[in-house]
């Protein structure tokens, strides 16, 4: 035999008894079979066998069981990012002439998608109020295929009553599929929303393991969660035919940090807490957007699902915003980000760095934004740095930027 065909053929026999606490880095996009009856009966579509890199190996199935536990759910699909967890549901759920209705305070994406590429598929989408029930109810009709949720909104926080969203789609037959970034599988099991009264659940989550999962500020990744099984049939055909599969070296990234993020959860929580109150006595700030902050709005909501007996606190992510009194122009905004020296200007949450990031709702939302005070929002994401340097650093900003009295 030939050198190369050596170098290739070279005995190998994974370590046997080799029982590390992490689950190894498997790399294939080949997957040998034994002869050819073995490859014709091998089963693709669930996880009794191995067929192919993409469809799967001892990497991603461990975590997608360790995400579907996590969630509550039974089935997980891995996705190469959060957006693209979206986009799979989507493509995968929705045809020409549907209907997709997604809340004002969505993941910004979501909406463009549905203004792009779903708008160019026939799909048409519709944008509703996520804290007016009815607003909701109105705009279901028969065309309607699909349902975003997310609780908290994005940059907003505004915590919408999922239960009764959930019990709405149920009641008009509609698939309904929440982002779960904010509560992790942490703050609330999105597939029991009243544990002991009757199972009340979405019938997905995706997830942007991009943030508390992966928690380095160094991995993109998504995740889908359903318990049905007919559902997890349709994302994992839809799975084969767009062929979006994650790296194992990123996959085996979140596996490590999986294990850390209840407690990384709830440090930024804490932190974030005592950050948003210290906020709600600065008059710069209108409005402190935080749900469990009592003034913020959908705080019952927030209590109602994340306030259990064993977190007589309830859980929050590690995140919240502030409405800049509407006095202040947006180059004085501006200059208090800037003026911040921890708090880096960055985009995503969940890493041990803290971010602060401004925004114009006046360009991104259609809906009445009326329980808000007027003026621009700034969004602070709490990493893991000591808090009372975070809050040092917001003072020193403020004075910096000219926004005390
Ligand atoms: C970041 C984020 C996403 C998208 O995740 P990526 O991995 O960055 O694509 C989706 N939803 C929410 C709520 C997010 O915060």
């Amino acid at each position: 035999m030939s050198r190369s065909t050596d170098l290739i053929h070279h005995a190998y026999l994974p370590p046997a008894e080799f029982e590390a606490p992490q689950v190894g880095v498997f790399k294939a996009s080949t997957v040998i079979f034994p002869n050819v009856a073995a490859m014709r009966t091998r089963e693709w579509m669930d996880k009794s066998a191995y067929t192919y890199g993409l469809h799967g190996t001892p990497t991603t199935f461990t975590l997608e069981e360790r995400l579907a536990t996590l969630e509550g759910g039974k089935h997980c699909i891995l996705a190469p990012s959060g957006l693209a967890a979206i986009a799979h549901v989507d493509f995968a759920l929705l045809k020409t002439g549907d209907e997709v209705l997604i809340p004002d305070n969505a993941y910004a994406p979501n909406k463009s998608l549905a203004e792009g590429e779903l708008a160019q598929f026939g799909i048409t989408h519709q944008v509703y109020d996520p804290l007016d029930v009815n607003d909701l109810a109105a705009r279901i009709t028969p065309r309607t295929r699909l349902v975003w949720l997310e609780a908290a909104g994005s940059v907003t926080m505004e915590f919408p009553d999922l239960v009764a969203l959930v019990q709405l789609c149920k009641a008009r037959g509609v698939l309904c599929a929440l982002d779960n970034t904010w509560g992790a599988g942490l703050a609330f099991n999105a597939f029991d929303l009243t544990p002991g009264h009757g199972e009340v659940g979405v019938d997905l989550t995706i997830h942007a393991l991009t943030k508390y999962p992966s928690g380095g500020g160094d991995v993109l990744m998504g995740s889908i969660v359903t318990r049905s099984d007919e559902l997890a049939r349709v994302l994992k055909l839809s799975h084969m035919r767009l062929g979006t599969g994650v790296g194992p070296n990123d996959a085996e990234m979140v596996l490590r940090s999986l294990a850390s993020m209840p407690l990384r959860y709830k440090a930024q929580d804490m932190a974030a807490r005592t950050l948003a109150a210290c906020c709600t006595s600065q008059t710069a700030f209108s409005q402190v957007l935080h749900p469990a902050l009592t003034s913020s709005p959908g705080h019952e909501h927030w209590q109602q699902l994340c306030v259990t007996s064993q977190e007589p606190e309830g859980l929050a992510a590690g995140i919240f915003s502030v409405v800049i009194d509407a006095r202040f122009p947006a180059h004085q905004v501006d200059a208090f980000c800037d003026s911040l020296k921890l708090f880096k200007i960055g985009y995503s949450w969940g890493g041990p760095m803290s971010l602060v990031m401004p925004y114009n709702l006046g360009t991104s939302r259609t809906r009445s934004t009326a329980h808000m005070k007027c003026g621009r929002v700034v969004r602070f994401c709490i990493g893991l740095e000591d808090v009372n340097d975070l809050q040092r650093d917001i003072a020193q900003a403020l004075h910096a930027g000219g926004l005390l009295p």
